[in-house]
């Protein structure tokens, strides 16, 4: 990044922090196999638990609860787990339903249907206008199903779900229920623990919070891992507590661990500066031509939506980053994707309106003169596409 360079697409990634490199460049001397049971070992197993012990803190537990972080090769593998590891369980008996939102991330949407493929049932809960239909889940939680996994912070709207409310309906209704958060782009923009959630299991990852790519994890509650709810996905050498088998990336790990304790130190300082700046971009962007897309209900700090008159998202994607200004046409996985975001249909906005849709998404190393820069682009940016749309000089 240069200097005169914005990154406002955050959701999709953020920039490695010091604390993340230094922890980084420390494991790239430490070559030995954590499970080795010499001095080269013991020093990688070192870093392990380290990472473990800084991101299990910023979850807010404590050891003494006895829950496990799994560490898996992203946020899609962690819920992969989740989904497959409690549906193949034999505790799980006979009950064969889940149930998620109809706005999750393609990792949780497309590995629920790949379990409905395999025969169990799915219910979708509908979140328009980034509100979820407490009514209607109220209605579909009985002793048939065996998975409620709901996100915590849309990836694209921004809406933040409460996940803590229709936890605890799920509990009370079917307390053998198995409830899964994907708190991808939550962890850190949100204050919760597990236990605060009601949450089993969570699913979170690095390259959100400033740490690497291609590390993510999986919070298991101690309920879980005892009463054998979760069996593992990938058998082999029996490492992440049996869960997830393959020598750690120890590098991207301890990135991972020095993301999560840098995020934690000044984590309510983060959360308002990123909150400040959304409030601000809503201020400025209000008396353009465009359609701000706000949720109903909560919202994360750090993620603004909107619609714009008559041009296509990825065009003006690209003039922006002509200009070097950097948004996102919807979350990143579904980028090269031609269907209209389901998130977005989901919201209420029409197939056609989210294809002229773009997301802003802050970190805490924003400031508002960026926003300043990228309003006057953005304004300029309308009109000149307009007028090139209707063939105007
Ligand atoms: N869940 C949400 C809400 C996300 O936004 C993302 C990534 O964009 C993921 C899951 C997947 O995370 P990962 O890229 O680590 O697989």
């Amino acid at each position: 990044m240069t200097e005169s360079e914005i990154y406002f697409d955050n959701s999709a990634t953020t920039a490695l922090c010091d604390s993340a490199r230094e922890k980084m460049l420390e494991a790239m001397d430490c070559y030995g196999n954590p499970s080795s049971l010499h001095t080269r070992g013991v020093a990688a197993d070192r870093l392990l638990r380290e990472a473990r012990e800084s991101v299990l803190s910023a979850l807010g537990v404590r050891p003494s609860e006895g829950g496990a972080l799994i560490f898996t090769s992203c946020g899609t593998e962690a819920t992969h787990l989740a989904f497959f590891g409690t549906a193949h369980a034999k505790a799980r008996r006979t009950a064969n339903k889940l149930v998620i939102t109809d706005s999750e991330h393609p990792s949780v949407e497309n590995t629920a249907r790949a379990l409905e493929r395999d025969g169990f049932e799915l219910v979708r809960i509908p979140t328009k206008n980034g509100v979820l239909d407490e009514e209607l889940l109220d209605r579909v939680l009985d002793r048939n199903v065996f998975l409620l996994s709901l996100m915590m912070v849309n990836n694209e709207t921004g809406a933040q779900y409460d996940v803590k409310k229709a936890f605890r309906l799920a509990k009370m209704r079917n307390p053998e229920v198995i409830t899964h958060c994907d708190a991808v782009q939550g962890f850190q923009k949100c204050r919760f623990t597990p236990t605060s959630l009601g949450a089993d299991l969570i699913s979170i990852s690095a390259h959100k919070i400033h740490g690497p790519k291609g590390v993510g994890a999986l919070y298991a509650d101690k309920k879980i891992l005892t009463r054998r709810n979760l069996v593992t996905c990938l058998p082999g050498g029996g490492q992440e507590n049996g869960l997830r088998s393959g020598t750690e990336n120890v590098i991207g790990i301890a990135g991972f661990g020095g993301a999560a304790k840098e995020g934690s130190l000044h984590l309510d300082a983060d959360i308002a500066s990123m909150r400040a700046l959304r409030d601000y971009a809503i201020e400025r962007l209000s008396p353009l031509e465009l359609r701000l897309n706000l949720p109903a209900g909560e919202t994360a700090p750090h993620i603004l939506n909107l619609t714009l008159p008559d041009i296509r998202s990825e065009t003006m994607l690209h003039y922006l980053s002509s200009k070097g200004i950097y948004v996102s046409a919807g979350s990143a996985c579904s980028s090269h994707n031609a269907h209209p975001s389901s998130s977005l249909l989901a919201f209420g906005i029409s197939a056609e309106e989210a294809g002229h849709s773009i997301r802003v998404s802050f970190s805490r190393t924003n400031k508002n003169e960026e926003i300043d820069r990228f309003v006057s682009a953005l304004e300029e940016g309308i009109k000149t596409l307009v007028r090139i749309r209707h063939g105007k000089k």
